[in-house]
């Protein structure tokens, strides 16, 4: 390839920006998410307030209901990610990052790629 632009410094490679940046960006996108769901949640109530809807007779008001349930299910699943991530950086910075939890083996960096808060390798996963 003559056409390489200088040595590619490991890690340095626009593909691969290091555990750290991957699990800040995949932070950024749950705390995102987290909102959204929060948002939603607010908006069904200010809904169900609004028409004063009757969520046991209604069968709109049941609906609302059960979608508000749903967005706060979905927040609280994104906010349990959240604290997995946090949890990661913890161990991005004690220099244990990447490193399952039973075997004490190097978590293959494809399924770290995948799930950057895994800290099982995949034998040792579930
Ligand atoms: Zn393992």
């Amino acid at each position: 390839m003559p056409s390489e632009p200088g040595p590619a410094a490991p890690g340095a490679t626009p593909d691969d920006a290091g555990p750290e940046a991957r699990l800040h960006a995949r932070l950024a996108e749950v705390e995102a998410r987290i909102a959204a769901q929060r948002r939603l949640v607010d908006d069904i109530v200010g809904v169900v307030r609004d028409e004063n809807v009757d969520d046991e007779h209604d069968p709109e008001g049941a609906t609302l209901a059960w979608e508000r349930q749903q967005a706060a299910a979905l927040a609280a699943e994104a906010a349990v990610e959240r604290d997995e991530l946090v949890a990661a950086l913890d161990r991005v910075a004690a220099g244990t990052y990447g490193v399952c939890a039973v075997c004490g083996r190097q978590i293959p960096t494809g399924r770290l790629e995948v799930r950057p808060a895994a800290t099982r390798c995949v034998e040792h996963a579930g």
